[in-house]
């Protein structure tokens, strides 16, 4: 920050210090960069190469039970499995959302395994996952039938804790999914019905990424174009869902700032830092705002912001 400044500042400085972890040191100011916290994404690729019509319980301490894991559908045109097509889509999804720095927990990487839509909750559960998503597609008996549905957990005896974060992530996630594919909306869909939610702690969506019933939508399902666009649109969604809001004001503080780790870089937009896909290497820069824990910096794609670590960095 600004050296040599009035006395009344430094004071409202230095307690302002005290509260996002700066350090007053000889040569400036230091700021450790940006660990922002850790945000995991849980992904579940729907199926497997062999359904298991074993039962499982429906949920938490429920009598009625339903089969582990269906087949899935496949496609009318291409003849693909869902699960197959499930799968593609995951992993594609998976590296966006390693580019935004999110730690991806993924219930499954190939096809040849025995997992229950109970044991996929657990998985995603037990990563202690922001957010998990449930990947997809659909099937009807007309050939006809087009669009994306985003299902959500809705309100029954077991999903209290989680249905009114999964329909936030569904409302927000889906129009990111049709803006960047140009699919037709079914909308989002709250369903009460299934094991994968009814396990579910933490808040999950479930996205019918289209109908393989439908000769046109089954080939675009397959088509890289279209998948790749798919999963960008879903991780701009799920990276605006787990955008974070900016408490307080902004503090007229100015200064240099030592990064002593790699700092992603956020935008705020609409009062919330969202992740971009771009991270700084340790360096020195010039903080020009600071806002709640966030610092304002120049840089080669213009005005970003870091994180500041709540805890002093020595
Ligand atoms: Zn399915």
């Amino acid at each position: 920050m600004k050296r040599g400044g009035q006395a009344g500042r430094l004071g409202r400085i230095v307690c302002l210090i005290g509260f996002i972890g700066l350090l007053e040191l000889e040569s400036g100011w230091e700021a450790q960069a940006a660990p922002q916290k850790e945000r995991t994404v849980c992904l579940d690729p729907g199926h497997q190469l062999r359904g298991n019509n074993e039962h499982e319980p429906i949920g938490p301490g429920a009598a009625e039970t339903k089969p582990k894991v269906s087949s899935g559908t496949a496609g009318v045109k291409t003849k693909r499995p869902e699960y197959a097509v499930n799968l593609d889509a995951g992993l594609l999804l998976r590296d966006r959302l390693h580019e935004y720095g999110y730690r991806v927990v993924m219930t499954r990487e190939v096809h040849e395994v025995n997992l229950s839509n109970r044991e996929r909750a657990a998985v995603c559960n037990d990563a202690a996952a922001d957010l998990a998503v449930r990947i997809h597609a659909d099937g009807d008996s007309s050939s006809k039938t087009q669009g994306m549905t985003m299902l959500y957990p809705g309100l029954n005896k077991y999903t209290g804790g989680i249905h009114e974060e999964s329909r936030r992530a569904a409302e927000v996630v889906l129009p990111e999914v049709i803006a960047a594919t140009g699919a037709v909306s079914r909308g989002a869909v709250p369903r009460t019905d299934l094991s994968g939610f009814n396990w579910s702690e933490v808040p999950t969506i479930l996205v019918e990424m289209g109908f393989m019933s439908n000769p046109r939508e089954d080939e675009l399902l397959s088509d890289p174009d279209y998948v790749g666009r798919m999963a960008q649109g879903l991780a701009t969604g799920i990276n605006k869902y787990l955008s974070e809001p900016v408490e307080g004001e902004p503090l007229d503080m100015q200064g240099e700032m030592v990064l002593s780790q790699p700092a992603r870089l956020f935008e705020l937009v609409e009062g919330r830092m969202l992740r971009t896909t771009l991270s700084l290497s340790p360096q020195t820069v010039w903080a020009a705002e600071v806002r709640g824990e966030w610092a304002k910096i120049d840089t080669w794609v213009g005005e970003r912001w870091v994180h500041l670590q709540d805890e002093p960095s020595v």
